[in-house]
């Protein structure tokens, strides 16, 4: 296996208000945060590539650039003709934010569309990580051959890491959201739920429960995360409860569960114990949550 940590999913332009009444650019997405964080964490010797698709008008140069400038490797990604990346923009009415997405004939959909060279950009990668959202924008057919060549690089001895990002407004029923996560599970070795979410989907009573629904898909590390309570990782059938770090101020939870994944993995990649690992993925998402947006300066504090 090569020492890559491989993020697939959509990046999107992001329209965000700014005190002036303007909006000001910028790109964002939940596998991309998490790539975004662990290029911070993770060794030199380590590569960090995001596998999207994208057009090729001067929107997507630019989200090519800003991922380059990042350092993160966008060699594996496609530029399509016949399609741009999505947007989405932030309204703020009374402090609060609501989003309006524009996503829906988006590049990154066709991300799977060619199977034969998704499993060639997969190969040998040391760790692929995707999310429920990364599923959720796929046509089913292209959910199969994707969930497919997950599977062959698993077999081929990459670890495969999931969070379930449940997001019911991309999937056509919360039932078929439901069995698509499900069966996900049971593509990957390590999955990284999020209490609440699940809870309202699945109906699950506790953090423990959830771990024990994942681990039943054959997932070998569950870790469940619960905003400012306990971290709940199961592994091998063993169950841990680990504390969530204390917070003064939180400003904008965004990207609280995604920088706390890229902490969890790199600090696994590096093979630090569970407990180490929880700890690095709880220190980062403290601190990204203590600062405004998702992508934030805050890797020299943690
Ligand atoms: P998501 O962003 O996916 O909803 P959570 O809200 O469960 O994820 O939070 C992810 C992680 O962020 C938690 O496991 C914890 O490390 C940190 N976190 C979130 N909210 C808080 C909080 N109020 N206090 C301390 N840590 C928090």
């Amino acid at each position: 296996m090569t020492n890559r940590f491989l993020s697939i999913g959509e990046c999107m332009v992001e329209m965000a208000p700014t005190s002036d009444g303007t909006f000001a650019m910028g790109f964002a997405g939940d596998t991309l945060n998490t790539a975004w964080y662990a290029r911070k964490l993770l060794p030199e010797t380590w590569d960090v590539s995001y596998l999207t698709a994208v057009g090729e008008d001067a929107l997507s140069d630019n989200m090519v650039h800003f991922l380059d400038s990042a350092g993160i490797d966008t060699s594996l990604i496609e530029r399509r003709a016949d399609r741009t990346v999505g947007l989405y923009m932030i309204q703020l009415s009374e402090g609060e934010r609501s989003f309006a997405y524009w996503r829906s004939e988006s590049a990154a959909r066709c991300l799977a569309a060619n199977a034969e060279a998704l499993q060639g950009k997969l190969d040998r990668a040391g760790l692929i990580y995707f999310s429920g959202i990364t599923l959720g924008i796929l046509s089913v057919p292209d959910r199969h051959k994707f969930l497919d060549a997950v599977g062959k690089a698993r077999s081929n001895g990459s670890t495969i890491a999931f969070d379930p990002n449940l997001r019911p407004r991309l999937w056509a029923s919360e039932e078929d959201m439901c069995a698509a996560i499900t069966e996900a599970a049971g593509f990957s070795d390590i999955v990284l739920p999020s209490f609440e979410d699940e809870a309202s989907h699945f109906g699950d009573g506790s953090c423990e429960e959830t771990a024990r629904r994942y681990a039943a898909e054959r997932a070998g590390l569950v870790i469940v995360k619960n905003g400012p309570g306990n971290v709940i990782c199961l592994q091998d059938g063993e169950m841990t409860a680990l504390p969530a770090n204390a917070v003064g101020s939180i400003v904008d939870t965004t990207a609280a569960g995604d920088s706390f994944n890229a902490g969890f993995l790199a600090a696994h990649l590096q093979g630090k114990s569970l407990a180490l690992c929880v700890e690095a993925g709880n220190r980062l998402a403290s601190a990204v949550i203590g600062q405004r947006g998702a992508l934030v300066d805050v890797v020299e504090h943690v």
